[in-house]
């Protein structure tokens, strides 16, 4: 591949819409004597700040608050034990959240720091509200900087290493591109510090068995996350219709350098996160529940709009919000299926009601649309059928 190749396929990085960037602990923190890399954060910082000004959202998955807090508590090098582990987090943490706010202060960009468990992305309730905190928050222009919540987050509830929590995240927000910086500049078919025939891959378009054997055990020495996980993160990614990279991030400027043409490894989705969401959504077997709408509505949802509260005449079945419900045209025919923003009951309290009164009606201001657009997959059936 070419320099002229991989300045063009970086520009799934460089026209994403949202982008998510995970940072490697050996990136942030100087193993020997543990310090934060500050120069690096500087230039990198510098890189999210572009990628803002071009009106792109970004998300930073950051590790380095263990290999930072160890050293403050004077902590031995080697393993840690769990506790101690999760102390250094305590105390890793602080510095890190400070360190970014300080330098994307500089840029003018509000930083939010997000601490997740397993449970925010594998538990449905929980999920939806994480997505909807990191939605409200990328709609307001901020950079949030996740971590695993790593004093909470004990053996058997964690995810332990931080490439496969930032894939997680950018298939809950639908993110177009994932970034993995981390100590190898991508994949090869061996280990090339081992193997000096090793080569390198430029691109994936499909993770087969001969690519999961190629990811060994690389790992570095401080962060968690070798080539296997990088590879269980592509996975998840490409499911998700996103782009994913693994690009060598000990560099001046890393993700201007992809954008340069650097060298990395690109695994390429077959689909967009849009479409994915669309298709699971349209795959649901067996719908929670339907709602009823008037002709209206049928006919705002074809001209591919939301679907409000007025045009819904009624629930029928239990869900909660984020189920994947039917929804049913005055003739009864299925119109289309989707997620929706409310639980039955509170669908059955704010039919036939406008947008801004469901706060009065509900106690709490809720989604302005029942389902959204985003959210909906028109039947083809019926495109072509009753109307
Ligand atoms: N969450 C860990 C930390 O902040 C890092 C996990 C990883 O290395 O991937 O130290």
């Amino acid at each position: 591949m070419t320099v002229a190749d991989r300045k063009l396929i970086a520009r799934r990085l460089t026209e994403a819409k949202r982008v998510v960037v995970k940072v490697g602990s050996a990136l942030l923190v100087d193993g020997e004597k543990g310090r934060l890399n500050r120069a690096w954060l500087e230039s990198f910082v510098g890189d999210v700040a572009s990628l803002r000004k071009r009106g792109q959202e970004v998300i930073l998955v950051s590790s380095g608050a263990i290999a930072l807090g160890r050293r403050h508590l004077g902590l031995n090098p080697g393993k840690l034990k769990l506790e101690e582990s999760q102390a250094a987090a305590a105390v890793g943490q602080i510095r890190l959240a400070h360190a970014y706010k300080e330098l994307l202060d500089a840029h003018e960009i509000t930083v939010a720091q997000i601490l997740l468990t397993l449970g925010d992305t594998e538990q449905r309730r929980r999920y939806l509200n994480a997505r909807g905190t990191l939605n409200t928050l990328l709609s307001l222009g901020a950079v949030p900087v996740i971590n695993e919540n790593d004093t909470v987050a004990t053996a058997e509830i964690r995810y332990g290493d931080n490439d496969r929590l930032a894939a997680r995240v950018a298939q809950m927000v639908g993110a177009d591109c994932l970034v993995l910086l981390s100590d190898i500049d991508g994949l090869y078919t061996a280990n090339p510090a081992l193997d000096p025939d090793a080569e390198f891959i430029a691109r994936v378009l499909e993770i087969t068995p001969a690519i999961e054997a190629m990811a060994g055990g690389a790992a570095s020495d401080m962060g968690t996350g070798g080539m296997q996980t990088k590879i269980a993160a592509a996975k998840i990614a490409v499911g998700a219709g996103c782009h994913l990279c693994i690009a060598k991030g000990a560099v001046q400027h890393p993700l201007q350098r992809i954008e340069d043409g650097a060298r990395c490894t690109w695994f390429v989705p077959t689909s967009t996160p849009m479409a994915t969401r669309k298709q699971w959504i349209a795959g649901t077997l067996k719908p929670a529940g339907a709602i009823v709408v008037d002709d209206g509505a049928v006919r705002a949802l074809m001209g591919g709009k939301s679907l409000l509260p007025a045009g819904v005449t009624r629930a029928i079945g239990r869900f909660e919000r984020g189920d994947t419900v039917s929804i049913i045209g005055p003739d009864g025919s299925e119109v289309a299926r989707g997620i929706c923003a409310y639980s039955d009951g509170d669908a059955a309290r704010i039919i036939g009601r406008k947008s801004a009164d469901i706060e009065t009606v509900l106690g709490f201001r809720g989604r302005d649309e029942i389902v959204h657009r985003d959210d909906l997959v028109l039947i083809k059936a019926h495109v072509s059928g009753t109307l």
